[in-house]
């Protein structure tokens, strides 16, 4: 007897299902098999979903409903053979109907308890095994369903129950007896003594198959799944990833502990003690022959065999004076996590005594804390131990190989790697098997972390230089890509260190047509050519790139950016729509990089939205912010000329603006007033304090063609001179230019010391267009100091310096996943 489980991602579409069955079927004639089943892909969240929202009376139970039984009254008329479907149609009618009836009740009494959340767990795998043994029925095989409620015992420890492996085995072992037909079991559902439906853990059904395969003495268990087998890491992640031969059982339950969710880690106990061989082999590639589970390791010439990581976990530090030299802390702490049934995924305590750190899932902090607190209440009334630190938002890798603990130096290179990568570790542990060193890093320096790790260990799998650089580049989208500053940005980004522009976004009129042809370039410099063969997407295509820079119009940035947002994306936007927003940062990287801790306050679960200023506040501030440091800001007046490129093409008629002075931009003034302050507020971890300063401004358009100058006369606070005013701005620099950015320049203001400087026309391009030349200061009657400045408004004020703020908010890692590409060595 053979035992194959297929997971969901192997029956996620009645496609997949037939092709599973095709599998099984040419099992099933060599030898005598067992199948377990999963849910179909993606059921068991979605039940899950369902469960949350009709306890908390949301609708969009009823609309989950709908689509579990269209979904699975679909595939039952595609994979049910003519004969079998009005027979398999009341199966599945009866669970969806049961179903229905048990979110009908959940919404009724507002609360889902984890034993009513198990029984509605429970219809996605008995749907998928009625539906896998139609479609084996109808090839000809003779299957059927068979309820594993029936077969395993458990506690009531709902949602994650402990089987009772006597009286389990005894099931299965009379029910396999009788069986005559092909059994398609459910994973994962199994039953109490009193008969109420418990479930195994998420991913149980490979559990399920290690059940099966030690009471039956099956030859093999096989878990049937989307990939090659246990792979050196997992290659969502790691691109480079490969397929292991074998694997011992301990290197298997290190690597399934930290998140190899390959295979569920229990799995590995029955089929180890009862000496069962355990495969891991790909549904989409069943003529290969997977990952092989052996006692122990063969060794492939690698100390490291995989590295694994958990996403998201909470680290937890208990710390005080009254620790050091005190027996029975760890055993008190521990003691308080394990009677809530808190599972601890790694620990460790400094040899100092002082402090304990460890880490659990996020679910379980509050009760860790609330467990922990009780315990030593005493201690933390005398001051001996102090409250308990909690982080979050930290992933594990666990590094794992048999053969590490023969070689020295594996932990050195592990750490040294990482920090050439700029990867910071918060914790490390180490087993004294010397089979698995963890270590707690930012979770949104996982991806590379791994990638890092597995490069230095598989060096001849190591990606080229060049072409890691490529493909590590972040992938941009462009909205409102055909207009001036879209254009700008496209330019700017050629041959871009970390953002490659792979979406260009603009009106229905240039939709479907290569960038190209779309575009009226404007610019002296080419086009970059591979941006020219982009196809022009509208607004409503569902943008892929993780990074969208938006130079669309206010009006339309509105509604759709937060959209964007909400989809994980990091907007950084041009458009005025959002400035204002008190959860959104307007960003000068010089200025104000602080600012964006105001994105936690934002409400979507993992994009952002990153706002540039206005062309012209943005040399302005630049300008006062040395000054406000240095001395104090009194009031400011300022008068703008700004160039025609900034109201657009063809913006202004050039007949309106030869021979004349248009004294009028719409909304500009009030923009530098309000924005000047919000800029130069000061962020108290919550919102933002506006900083107390009066702005006057009087903007006009002017027949230059690119770069804003404005006058300016203010007063200061304190006193200075005209040297210490120089000197304030020639030494200014910000995070930028110490964080060494792309597009940061050198030195953001220059001060000119010639009678007539600045010129647009001869100093708009300083520091490639980012930096700000200043000049003519002198004193004002009026109010104490007046200059000149002038800056690049499409650049700097606009497209260079909306990417600027994207390149702070990515080394910022203002959202998960989105860091600078690792450095590489040529
Ligand atoms: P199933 O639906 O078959 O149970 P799972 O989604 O539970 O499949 O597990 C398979 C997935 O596990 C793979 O698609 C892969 O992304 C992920 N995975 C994580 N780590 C590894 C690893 N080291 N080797 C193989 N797969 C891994
Ligand atoms: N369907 C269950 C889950 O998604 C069990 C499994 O897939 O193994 O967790
Ligand atoms: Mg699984």
């Amino acid at each position: 007897m053979r035992i194959l489980k297929f997971g969901g991602s192997s029956i996620s579409t009645p496609d997949r299902v037939r092709h599973v069955a095709g599998i099984i079927a040419r099992e099933a004639e060599q030898n005598n098999v067992g199948i377990v089943v999963s849910a179909f892909g993606g059921i068991t969240d979605l039940l899950i979903e369902a469960a949350d929202a009709a306890a908390i009376g949301d609708d969009r139970y009823r609309v989950i409903a709908r689509e579990l039984r269209e979904r699975h009254e679909s595939a039952a008329e595609e994979l049910a053979g003519a004969e079998g479907l009005v027979a398999v149609r009341s199966k599945i009618d009866a669970i969806l109907d049961e179903f229905d009836d048990r979110l009908h009740g959940i919404s009724l009494v507002g609360e889902c308890s984890l034993r009513t959340r198990d029984s509605v767990l429970s219809c996605g795998e008995r749907l998928s095994s009625i539906l896998v043994a139609a479609a084996l029925e109808a090839k000809g095989v003779a299957a059927e369903a068979c309820d594993a409620r029936n077969l395993i015992l458990t506690d009531s420890n709902y949602g994650n129950a402990r089987v009772d492996f006597e009286v389990s085995f005894e099931r299965i072992n009379a029910h396999f007896a009788e069986a005559e037909r092909v059994q398609i079991v459910t994973g994962f559902i199994s039953r109490d003594k009193d008969s109420e439906t418990t479930t195994l853990g998420r991913g149980g059904s490979d559990f399920t198959a290690a059940l099966l395969g030690a009471a039956l003495s099956a030859s093999s268990v096989e878990i049937w799944t989307d990939v090659d087998g246990v792979m050196s890491a997992d290659p969502r992640l790691v691109t480079q990833a490969f397929s292991l031969p074998s694997l011992s059982y301990d290197e298997l339950m290190e690597l399934s502990h930290f998140g190899a969710k390959v295979v569920y880690p229990p799995t590995v106990r029955p089929a180890r003690t009862h000496h069962i061989p355990l495969l891991i082999r790909n549904t989409l590639n069943p003529g290969f022959s997977g990952t092989r589970i052996v006692e122990r390791s063969e060794g492939n010439g690698h100390p490291v065999r995989g590295i694994s990581s958990i996403n998201d976990i909470a680290l937890l530090r208990l710390e005080g004076d009254g620790m050091v030299g005190v027996p029975g802390i760890a055993k008190r702490l521990f003691g308080a996590l394990a009677r809530r049934e808190i599972s601890v995924v790694l620990i460790s305590q400094a040899s100092s005594e002082h402090s304990i750190c460890f880490a659990v899932e996020p679910a379980s902090v509050e009760s860790a804390r609330i467990g922990v607190e009780a315990e030593f209440e005493l201690e933390r009334r005398d001051g001996f131990v102090n409250d308990l630190v909690i982080e979050k938002d930290f992933s594990v890798i666990a590094v794992v190989g048999e053969a590490m603990s023969q070689i020295p130096g594996i932990a050195g290179k592990v750490f040294s790697v990482l920090g050439e990568n700029g990867v910071n570790v918060r914790a490390i542990a180490q087993g004294s098997s010397e089979l698995n060193i963890s270590l707690v890093v930012d979770r949104r320096q996982e991806a590379r972390a791994l990638n890092a790790i597995h490069d230095a260990f598989f060096p001849e799998l190591a990606p080229s230089a060049a072409g890691r650089a490529a493909a590590s580049k972040i992938p941009v989208a462009i909205l409102g890509a055909t207009g001036t500053v879209g254009q700008r940005m496209i330019a700017w980004l050629e041959d871009h260190p970390w953002f490659t522009v792979k979406e260009v976004i603009a009106s229905e009129a240039s939709a479907g047509k290569r960038y190209r042809d779309a575009v009226r370039w404007l610019l002296p410099t080419a086009m970059p050519p591979d941006v020219g063969d982009l196809v022009v997407q509208t607004l409503d295509a569902s943008v892929k790139s993780p990074l969208v820079l938006s130079a669309l119009d206010a009006s339309l940035a509105g509604p759709v950016e937060p959209e964007l947002a909400a989809n994980g994306h990091l907007v950084v936007s041009n458009a005025g729509a959002h400035r204002m927003r008190a959860d959104v940062p307007l960003l000068i990287p010089e200025v104000n990089p602080d600012h964006l801790g105001l994105i936690e306050k934002q409400p979507y679960q993992k994009g952002a939205i990153v706002t540039n200023p206005n062309c012209s506040t943005i040399g302005l501030v630049l300008a006062l912010k040395p000054l406000a440091d240095a001395f104090g800001l009194g009031s400011i007046n300022v008068v703008t000329m700004q160039a025609a490129s900034g109201a657009g093409f063809p913006g202004v008629s050039s007949l309106e603006l030869i021979d004349n002075l248009v004294p009028f931009i719409g909304g500009e003034e009030e923009k530098l007033e309000s924005e000047a302050r919000k800029i130069l507020g000061r962020f108290d971890g919550h919102c933002i304090d506006t900083a107390d300063i009066t702005v006057s401004a009087q903007c006009n358009r002017v027949a230059v063609l690119d770069g804003h100058t404005v006058c300016v006369s203010l007063g200061l606070q304190s006193e200075a001179n005209s040297n210490d005013i120089i000197e304030a701005w020639s030494s200014f620099s910000g995070q930028p230019q110490h964080l060494g950015l792309p597009s940061a320049p050198l030195k953001p203001l220059i001060y000119d010391h010639s009678p007539l400087a600045p010129q647009p026309r001869l100093h708009r391009l300083a520091g490639r267009g980012m930096a700000v030349t200043i000049g003519r200061l002198r004193p004002c009657a009026i109010l104490g100091h007046k200059f000149v400045l002038v800056s690049h408004n499409t650049i700097r004020g606009a497209a260079g310096g909306a990417i600027l703020a994207a390149e702070m908010s990515v080394a910022q890692s203002v959202v998960a996943g989105l860091a600078p590409p690792a450095k590489v060595e040529n």
